[in-house]
């Protein structure tokens, strides 16, 4: 056998097998594009279901989406994975009706145009109650700064600030980017949270045009759209055709250790399963992709390659969202558009974040009927100690319930009792929404040039490619088609494997 110029066995034939560990959308993703290539893919995840973060649950009989519910346009990353999957007829889009901020002199309508609360049009009159006149005034200057102001930012804060001044990041940024992102602007990477917006700004001259262009750009002028059914149809699609095609999926096992197969080339992994007596078994393949948190994947990957300890990810913050399912006949009207995004000054509201998800989405509409909806709220701001659990997050769920009600009826405008709650359920995330902080982009790359010291495996997830499905979507099926061009996979390579003719390994397979 010949060998590789840094001493490894070069390999002879192209690989024939890959393991996935973590099932979230990105996994669920890489084992679908690896199996598209003739692989024979087994995928390990934890919890006893597929899809992490894009899921579904039941509140008051209607089947919800538990986490991610829609989408980012401004690529075509996820509609054309939708298209692929069979997908693409149910893609919706919410209610033109818009949504509002929560500021300490109460509920205003928030920016209709722009990007992550940057308006096209800071002068807009919509914006006043917001901005007030000396805000606007100094949001107004961005249209005559020379375009370079701001450039060299490397904060999403700190460029708005430059750009728009302080009202506008204190008024309309920061509530946008601490309802989805829980993080503060000025702890943003720019070009993690809004991708193209500096290269605009440089085009357009104002990051107001950038916004609007950025904005624009987006089919329906909308920047988000959804599924009808929810986007959990997304991780039910995907897990549905992985089955279809023999890919082998474990769930319930939590990956505990990582090693080279000393018995071929390749990576092999040790699960526990944490019922039942914590039973271990072993899955192998030779070429790894890894899907899980950053945590998760550090502590994995660096047992094979010390310097990778470094990039240890900080936990993300907690975050808890309730759902509560009311009856109100005077919500028919969506007195906050699409719902509201909290300003972190604004007193009497602990949640961060409502969205009327029956206002924003049809579908949730038509199945709640008419006087019912559904709000959703979510908790969670980041703290100062980032390994600090939000006093929301650790309330008991009937305790987070009662505050969303009251939290629902401040927000909404219209009174909430508890007799008029249908249903209600409690959801915590933890390492499900990783910062972008600033320099994300470059510490991303140093991690993958020390990854590559390790032979045929690849990470993916959140954590890198940046909180959202379009973001993780696009970077996991490029780094996907990266690991098969270096393994050496031919592209047309026979298709997946007769899941009946799949030979049987030492993994259990849990149904
Ligand atoms: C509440 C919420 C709302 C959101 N809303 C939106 C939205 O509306 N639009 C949008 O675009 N994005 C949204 N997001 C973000 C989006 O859902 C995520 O960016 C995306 O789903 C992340 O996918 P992932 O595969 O990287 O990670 P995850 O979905 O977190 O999946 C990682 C998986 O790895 C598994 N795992 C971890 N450790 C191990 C181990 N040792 N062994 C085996 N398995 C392991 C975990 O159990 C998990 O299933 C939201 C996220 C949350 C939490």
């Amino acid at each position: 056998m010949s060998a590789e110029p840094d001493g490894r066995p070069a390999r002879r034939t192209p690989p024939r097998s890959a393991l996935v560990v973590g099932g979230g959308v990105s996994g669920l993703v890489a084992a679908r594009d690896l199996a598209a290539r003739g692989l024979r893919v087994t995928l390990v995840e934890a919890e006893d279901h597929l899809g992490g973060a894009v899921g579904a649950h039941q509140v008051a009989g209607l089947v919800l989406d538990s986490g991610a519910e829609s989408f980012a346009t401004r690529s075509r990353a996820v509609p054309d994975l939708l298209d692929e999957l069979g997908l693409g007829e149910r893609v919706v889009y919410p209610n033109r009706s818009g949504s509002w901020l929560f500021l300490p002199e109460g509920a205003v309508p928030a920016p209709d145009s722009g990007i992550l609360g940057i308006p096209a049009d800071p002068t807009a009159p919509r914006l006043r109650a917001a901005l007030g006149r000396a805000g606007v005034l100094r949001a107004g200057l961005d249209r005559r700064l020379p375009a370079f102001v701001g450039m060299t930012e490397r904060s999403l804060g700190g460029l708005v600030r430059a750009r728009m001044g302080e009202r506008v990041l204190d008024r309309l940024v920061a509530p946008f980017t601490t309802g989805v992102h829980s993080a503060h602007p000025d702890d943003l990477d720019v070009d993690a949270v809004a991708p193209g917006l500096r290269r605009a700004l440089r085009e357009h001259g104002s990051l107001g045009a950038a916004a609007g262009a950025l904005r624009r750009a987006a089919p329906a002028g909308a920047n988000v759209a959804g599924l009808r059914g929810g986007m959990n149809a997304l991780s039910e699609t995907l897990v549905h055709d992985l089955e279809r095609t023999g890919v082998k999926l474990v769930t319930g096992y939590d990956v505990i250790a990582l090693d080279r197969d000393p018995r071929r080339e390749g990576w092999m992994v040790i699960q526990r399963q944490p019922r039942f007596g914590h039973k271990t078994a072993v899955a192998r393949g030779e070429l790894l992709v890894m899907a899980t948190d950053g945590a998760a994947a550090v502590r994995l990957l660096a047992s094979h390659e010390e310097e990778l300890q470094r990039f240890a990810p900080e936990p993300g913050p907690q975050v808890a969202l309730a759902t509560l399912v009311v009856d109100e006949p005077h919500l028919d009207g969506a007195p906050r558009g699409t719902g509201l995004l909290v300003s972190e000054d604004a007193r009497g509201v602990r949640a961060k974040a409502l969205t009327h998800a029956s206002a924003k989405w049809d579908w949730v509409r038509q199945a709640a009927g008419p006087g019912r909806h559904v709000l959703r709220l979510s908790y969670g701001r980041a703290q100062p100690d980032a390994t600090a659990v939000p006093p929301e997050v650790s309330l008991p769920d009937d305790q987070l319930v009662r505050l969303a009600l009251s939290d629902a009826s401040t927000l909404m405008g219209v009174p909430l009792r508890p007799a008029q709650l249908v249903g209600a359920d409690i959801v915590r995330w933890r390492s499900a929404l990783p910062r972008a902080g600033v320099g994300h982009a470059r510490r991303v790359a140093d991690f993958r040039r020390a990854l590559a010291q390790l032979p045929d495996a690849v990470a993916v997830g959140g954590w890198l490619a940046g909180t959202g499905l379009a973001s993780v979507v696009a970077d996991t099926r490029a780094q996907v088609r990266a690991l098969l061009a270096e393994a050496g996979v031919p592209d047309d390579a026979a298709p997946a494997a007769d899941p009946a003719r799949t030979p049987p390994t030492s993994t259990p397979r849990k149904d």
